[in-house]
């Protein structure tokens, strides 16, 4: 059997249409399958590989390390130095009041761990998070999630959480003193890239402290500079409680994290001993890939070059018939009307040599995540590509 036929065998599949490409080298923009078809990646592995493919940096910090140890102890017990460094330049992204670090593996992970974090600090019941939101797939992530349709097969799902309106001031009049936390991306990614204003994050940040509950942040796939500043936050003039991330933190391998005052994050570590666990949590080599590509970002002043390129992009998809565009730096939605037509461009797109697919919770826009590293040759081919797959010119 060739390898379409066993993936299609033994892997359980999530849909009836897998994209079922056989991607055999990737480096920087390109994938390249195993017929030797080049595509330009427009996804990043849904907003993953922020650095490009391949980067000779993260590659050569997880042979280093491969040549070191791997896994050692679960988590929070051994002091393993790419986890403490990558704690330090992580924290040094942030304000000062955000000083600990629990690491994990995934999104969801770090999701279900802020979610313990925020009934065990503040001993109350309730949890809030907003309609067409996305926190990951887990039993409690899903119940957090804000899209009844991918919900309703899995009840009973977690008691005590309601879904309030992205963006609507009025809804923060239900934050009560029942709440533990609040979740919120700062900007909704699987709705299709929608951004609240300032003012708005301003009111929801008052309602909190008001209620006393604790405002959580997914930044796990707004931040890192994606949004074009490094944390999507800064732009809303607020800080949150706590803030959660993963997807491009690991530099293409699986790493998750959510970062609290360690006055408030301690309380994990007593009544009871162990409160939050992992095995894998901050595994050595995801940590040591971290640490070279938040370097690289850092160095390189990848994000600095975020607005640019953004604004390049936006000028390459400008007046497109029956579109808009939905931007917040690199992350983009290109809004078509309908999951018909968003479908056949991405097939023409994949024919032609592009590399993109659609939202969770919005199936009528295109998604655009490319590599933060993305050069402006790249971008306007992808333009022109788009522009042809959609039939404009
Ligand atoms: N939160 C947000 C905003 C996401 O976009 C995702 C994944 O797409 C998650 C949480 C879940 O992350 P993971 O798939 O790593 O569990």
């Amino acid at each position: 059997m060739n390898e379409r036929s066993l993936f299609l065998r033994y892997l359980a599949q999530t849909s009836a249409t897998p994209i079922a490409l056989e991607i055999v080298q990737a480096n920087g923009s390109w994938l390249t399958d195993r017929d030797g078809k080049s595509y330009l990646d427009l996804i990043s592995g849904i907003s993953v590989s922020s650095l490009g493919h391949g980067q000779p940096r993260i590659v050569e910090a997880i042979k280093t390390q491969s040549e070191r140890y791997l896994h050692l102890m679960v988590y929070g017990e051994l002091i393993q130095s790419p986890q403490v460094r990558l704690a330090e330049k992580l924290l040094a992204t942030l304000p000062p009041k955000l000083d600990n670090i629990f690491f994990l593996n995934s999104g969801s992970e770090a999701i279900e761990g802020a979610m313990k974090l925020a009934k065990r600090y503040t001993g109350r019941p309730h949890l809030i998070s907003c309609h067409k939101a996305y926190h990951g797939s887990s039993h409690g992530a899903l119940s957090l999630g804000g899209t009844e349709a991918q919900k309703q097969a899995f009840r009973p799902l977690l008691p005590g959480i309601m879904q309030i309106h992205y963006g609507s001031f009025s809804d923060l009049r239900l934050i009560d003193e029942q709440v533990a936390a609040v979740f919120v991306e700062t900007i909704q990614g699987e709705a299709g890239i929608v951004a609240a204003c300032p003012s708005y994050f301003k009111a929801l940040r008052e309602a909190c402290d008001r209620a006393g509950a604790l405002l959580v942040l997914d930044e796990i796939q707004c931040g890192m500079g994606r949004s074009g500043t490094f944390w999507a936050f800064e732009q809303m003039g607020i800080l949150p409680d706590v803030l959660v991330t993963a997807k491009a933190l690991g530099a293409g391998l699986p790493l998750g994290a959510f970062i609290a005052p360690k006055a408030i994050m301690q309380c994990l570590s007593h009544d009871p001993i162990l409160g939050h666990i992992s095995t894998f949590g901050g595994h050595p080599l995801s940590c040591a890939a971290a640490l070279a590509g938040l370097e690289l970002m850092l160095e390189e002043q990848v994000v600095e070059q975020v607005a640019m390129k953004a604004e390049k992009f936006r000028k390459g998809l400008e007046g497109i018939r029956e579109s808009h565009l939905r931007q917040q730096g690199l992350l983009m939605a290109l809004e078509l009307g309908s999951f018909e037509r968003v479908q056949q461009v991405i097939q023409k797109l994949l024919a032609q040599g592009v590399f993109m697919d659609w939202f969770l919770n919005c199936d009528t826009a295109l998604r655009l995540a490319p590599a933060l590293t993305i050069n402006n040759e790249d971008i306007d081919w992808a333009c022109e590509q788009i522009r042809e797959a959609a039939g404009f010119d």
